[in-house]
């Protein structure tokens, strides 16, 4: 069984799906490492266009295993309008392609509901970093979204921590994302926290990543 890490910035051991976003990645001695590709909604500038060129090629010539991060997010300079019109972008070359979106949203899950149900074809969306309501967690997993608990579930005191033992088994993946925990540290806490046994949690999570992504 592996470690597996469906979205990181600082790839470590295990498989690690690595989203270059925020800058040089290091390449661990031990793991193994795909890459991602997508649009930050927090980094939009005027070369979106291209990059949405950039990522579809990159999905053409298999570089890439997922799209993402995308999504959407409340706090970002890019109007709600604008971010919406690229994460659809995004979404139907992820469709096209069959690759997982790995998709960051922040105070716009009902606009990100908007677009999906636009969708033609929705495809394999993944909920990155999920911290936030049970109402909200709800609408996600009966729109058929995985959920991907990373940083968040170390603090007890977070709202997914105690949402974790709701999410079924076969919606749930994990991550660091550009936190220093280890892999290995947040599936021993999801683990605990779901009261099952890290080998147990491993080997779902592992049938939910071959369904989801072609590696
Ligand atoms: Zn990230």
């Amino acid at each position: 069984m592996d470690w597996i890490n469906v979205h990181t910035h600082k790839p470590g051991i295990g498989i690690n799906i690595v989203d270059p976003c925020l800058g040089e990645v290091q390449v661990p001695e031990q793991g193994k490492v795909y890459y991602s590709k997508g649009i930050h909604p927090l980094f939009i500038d005027g070369e979106a266009e291209k990059k949405i060129q950039e990522i579809e090629a990159a999905a053409a010539d298999r570089k890439i295993v997922a799209i993402g991060e995308a999504g959407l997010d409340r706090n970002s300079e890019t109007g709600i309008e604008r971010q919406m019109e690229l994460f659809e972008q995004e979404a139907a070359i992820a469709a096209r392609f069959d690759l997982p979106l790995i998709i960051h949203v922040v105070k716009a899950i009902p606009e990100l509901i908007m677009v999906y149900k636009k969708c033609k074809e929705p495809g394999k969306w993944i909920i990155h970093g999920f911290n936030n309501r049970r109402e909200l967690l709800q609408e996600l997993l009966r729109h058929g979204f995985y959920i991907s608990a990373g940083r968040h579930v170390m603090n007890r005191e977070s709202p997914v921590y105690r949402l974790l033992p709701e999410v079924p088994r076969e919606r749930l993946l994990l991550e660091t994302d550009n936190s220093d925990y280890t892999i290995e540290e947040v599936y021993r806490q999801v683990a605990e926290c779901r009261d099952e046994r890290a080998e147990e949690l491993q080997q779902y999570v592992q049938l939910n990543f071959e369904k989801l992504f072609r590696i």
